[in-house]
């Protein structure tokens, strides 16, 4: 920021006397435009203050003296602020934590790790922060210095209109400034609490603070103090409940007054002295941060610097700026997340070359002329891109999003085939047992109608379709030894042509003769690692990547830009709309009565107990408790299963079958139920404690009815939801595409936790939501433009951001 303008135009209005005409249009609009430019680049916090006051004149309407004078300060204001160097240019960061101006209060003198980061330094660095506070923010996720710059507020409370007493409003968040005009203790329903009266110009109101008696002594008669909260009535009259205050005196306004932030909290942790905390420690180590952002690149998108971004994401000076500062730290997660994806593609699909297929097998026409039904449109199309792919010697990375039901499995099959028929092998990993079981199951099936099935269990072979029989087996953590054992020999020696299963296919001792195909089903529940993990299994096989999540697009190529998008976007005919209600407590019995209609007809149910974020071993515990009150108290007459992800293999198997073939009435089961299960006579999915699912999840289990040809329904009990979780079922209650129903899910939970991307290896979204969607483009552009300039972030003017992104991506294990 150059400050020479400014100084060149106050220099004339004092040559011409202090009337205003130095500038076109006045000086306060020119005024407002520089600073409104220039605040981001001052950085230290002082002066910011001085700034802010210095800049809210209004120059129309001050006397000739006041105009002298008001010109003088800012002029002196700039000479500061040059004689500092602290405008444009942030303090250069020193690797260790040394402090940066002798206008910010002193930091400690801190031991920092010999060649290390101060910035990666444990928090126990920052002043205030004891070991035992450090373990407290340690539970929320907070370890280092960089972790708590990072640790922004849920939310900011608009303390920041100052109110007249007369003017004050029920129920809104407001603030006023006012005298103590007395102080006692109190004790309204026994609790010993603290009342005030306060007042301005324009009346008095009564303030009550609960269970705190102590600050009768703080609120001597006569302090001026401001108050930010809600206002109630209370027989007839406002008062003010437990508001934040603080006293004037204290300038620097911390709770109130301002756009007060919302910490996330644990136990041990209050409200204010977490505030008050986080403002010296931002006020300290903000600007200690590098931008790692090439200038060219910021000042193009008008971003802010990342100093500047970071302290106003905490305490920000309005509303405008804050969002300023959320695109900023938004654009950062969303750049280096595509930059990432982009590198991976090209390692993949540029380091080595896979294997073209011969995609031209008459044997996949036939095979989809054994189908019991027609192909839909939309899997045809895919089945083709899919095909196109395989016959490329640069490996598929390809995405198949189809909603719950649209038949991808089908899709897979004709794939696997195709491998199998090139004389490679092919695997399909699913996310539970139970799922990859199904898959065995369905696969077998589908090819038990081209071929002529041979064999039990989890190893069969099928001849007839290929030259030699066709080998299929299944491959999961519950299987026998022995089993397993010979399992992995076979694949080794190229015996088996397809292996289905779970993650177990990733681990040691899986080796592949001659992976050619890998299929990943519900990718997100699969991390970049698993998903790599296999493709390192093969000779660069190509993959295909399932998921029933239905991620609106421009995210999609965002997320998993390393992949190119098909999409399943019908359901076969004849698909019912499961009819969706939610239930309050009392609605169980008449839930249960239902449930027993049905089987009456014939139907069957699936109770789904609660969501517990304990051990699988709880959960499944609660499950087996659930499962006996049911059996005896409520459905005595009925035949009820129980499944839980603790039963071994075959255990799951037998209930699975059992149910599959209609001697079970009611399933009841933990949410491993979740993904896939297909069972075209369930018509009842019972879900206990809905409120505690996410949106797709609830989708998800809701897709495990409908299945079938009779009319279905889906009850969601929910004994004392949330306002999210009411939000959440009133939602999934009406909307039934599953495509609209994503789109509200990354509204309420932000993408990061939507698709885990904490679990994921993908680096984390805090900032980034939804309504990003110009910005994701912004930002994906941004990264396709630099890639193809400097691929590898060689270029000096890129050597930070090269930085950061190994940093923030190196949970991945993948970047290099
Ligand atoms: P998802 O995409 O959820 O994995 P599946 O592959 O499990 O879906 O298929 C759901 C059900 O629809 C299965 O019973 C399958 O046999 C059936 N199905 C698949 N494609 C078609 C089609 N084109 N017409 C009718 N039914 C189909
Ligand atoms: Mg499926």
């Amino acid at each position: 920021m150059d400050t020479g303008p400014l100084r060149k135009i106050l220099d004339l209005e004092q040559k011409k006397g202090y009337q205003d005409s130095a500038v076109f249009g006045g000086l306060d609009r020119f005024l407002q435009n520089w600073s409104g430019q220039a605040v981001e680049s001052v950085v230290s916090p002082q002066l910011l203050k001085r700034f802010r006051q210095l800049f809210k004149a209004d120059y129309a309407s001050m006397t000739v003296e006041q105009r002298r004078e008001w010109i003088n300060s800012i002029l002196g204001f700039l000479a500061d602020l040059e004689g500092k160097g602290s405008l444009d240019r942030p303090p250069v960061v020193s690797p260790v934590a040394t402090p940066v101006k002798k206008s910010i209060p002193k930091v400690k003198k801190q031991s920092v790790p010999a060649g290390g980061n101060s910035l990666d330094s444990p928090v126990t660095v920052v002043r205030g922060i004891s070991t035992s506070l450090a373990g407290k923010f340690g539970k929320l996720g907070v370890k280092t210095v960089r972790d708590l710059l990072y640790f922004f507020p849920h939310r900011h409370l608009d303390y920041s209109k100052i109110k007249f007493i007369s003017q004050l409003a029920e129920g809104e968040e407001q603030t006023i400034v006012a005298n103590v005009w007395q102080a006692q203790e109190t004790r309204p329903g026994g609790r010993r609490s603290t009342e005030a009266i306060v007042g301005d110009e324009t009346g008095n109101i009564r303030v009550v603070w609960y269970n705190q008696p102590y600050l009768v002594k703080k609120l001597v008669t006569n302090t001026r103090i401001v108050l930010s909260g809600r206002v109630s009535v209370f027989k007839g009259r406002h008062v003010f409940q437990s508001p934040e205050w603080e006293t004037v005196e204290s300038q620097d306004f911390v709770h109130t007054a301002r756009l007060v932030p919302v910490y996330p909290l644990t136990q041990g942790l209050r409200p204010r002295s977490v505030r008050k905390l986080m403002k010296e420690f931002i006020d300290q180590w903000a600007w200690q941060i590098t931008d790692f952002i090439p200038p060219e690149l910021r000042d193009r998108l008008d971003l802010l610097k990342l100093p500047v971004a970071i302290s106003q994401a905490h305490y920000p000076e309005d509303a405008v700026t804050k969002n300023r500062a959320r695109t900023r730290l938004a654009f950062d997660e969303l750049f280096l997340l595509q930059l990432g994806v982009m590198h991976k593609k090209r390692d993949w699909q540029e380091g080595r070359p896979g294997s073209p297929f011969d995609v031209k097998q008459p044997l996949v026409e036939e095979f989809l002329k054994s189908l019991p039904f027609k192909m839909t449109a939309a899997q045809d199309k895919v089945l083709g891109e899919i095909l196109a792919d395989l016959g490329e010697s640069r490996p598929m990375c390809r995405l198949l999003q189809g909603e719950v039901g649209s038949g991808k499995t089908v899709v897979a099959t004709a794939a696997l085939l195709v491998a199998a028929a090139n004389g490679f092998q092919g695997a399909f990993m699913a996310p539970t047992e139970i799922l990859a079981e199904q898959h065995f199951n369905t696969v077998c099936e589908l090819l038990s109608r081209v071929g002529q099935g041979e064999g039990e269990g989890y190893l069969r072979s099928y001849s007839g379709i290929l030259s030699r029989p066709l080998k299929v087996a299944l491959l999961i953590g519950d299987i026998k030894q022995a089993g397993k054992r010979e399992i992995r020999k076979y694949i080794t020696e190229g015996e088996i042509d397809i292996v289905i299963g779970t993650h177990a296919l990733v681990q040691k001792g899986v080796d592949f003769h001659k992976l050619g195909l890998t299929i990943v089903d519900e990718q997100h529940r699969f991390g970049v690692e698993q998903r790599s993990a296999l493709r390192e299994k093969g000779f660069n096989p190509h993959m295909l990547v399932m998921t029933a999540t239905p991620i609106p697009r421009t995210l999609a190529l965002t997320l998993y830009g390393d992949l190119d998008l098909s999409v399943l976007d019908e359901l076969p005919p004849g698909r019912q709309t499961v009819k969706t209600k939610w239930l309050k407590p009392e609605q169980r019995e008449s839930a249960y009565a239902f449930i027993r209609r049905q089987v009456a007809e014939g139907r069957q149910a699936f109770i789904i107990c609660p969501l517990i974020e304990e051990s699988e071993a709880i959960v499944a515990q609660a499950a087996v408790v659930e499962y006996e009150r049911l059996s005896r108290e409520v459905f005595p007459d009925l035949r009820l299963g129980l499944l839980h992800g603790r039963l071994s293999a075959a255990d799951k198997d037998a209930v699975m079958d059992s149910f599959r073939s209609g001697e079970l009435d009611i399933l009841v089961s933990t949410p491993v139920i979740e993904v896939g299960i297909d069972v075209p006579n369930a018509t009842v999915m019972h879900v206990e404690s809905a409120d505690r699912f996410g949106l797709s999840q609830l989708h998800q289990f809701r897709g495990r009815v409908g299945r079938g040809r009779e009319q279905s329904y889906c009850m969601l009990l929910a004994e004392n939801p949330s306002e999210v979780g009411r939000e959440r079922l009133d939602i999934i209650e009406n909307v039934q595409d599953g495509f609209q129903l994503a789109e509200e899910d990354l509204r309420l939970r932000g993408p990061g936790e939507f698709f885990g991307t904490r679990q994921s290896g993908l680096p984390d979204l805090r900032m980034a939501g939804i309504s990003d969607v110009a910005l994701l483009e912004k930002a994906r552009n941004e990264a396709i433009n630099l890639f193809q300039i400097d691929p590898a972030l060689k270029r000096a003017e890129h050597k930070l951001l090269a930085q950061e992104l190994s940093r923030v991506w190196s949970g991945s294990g993948e970047w290099s």
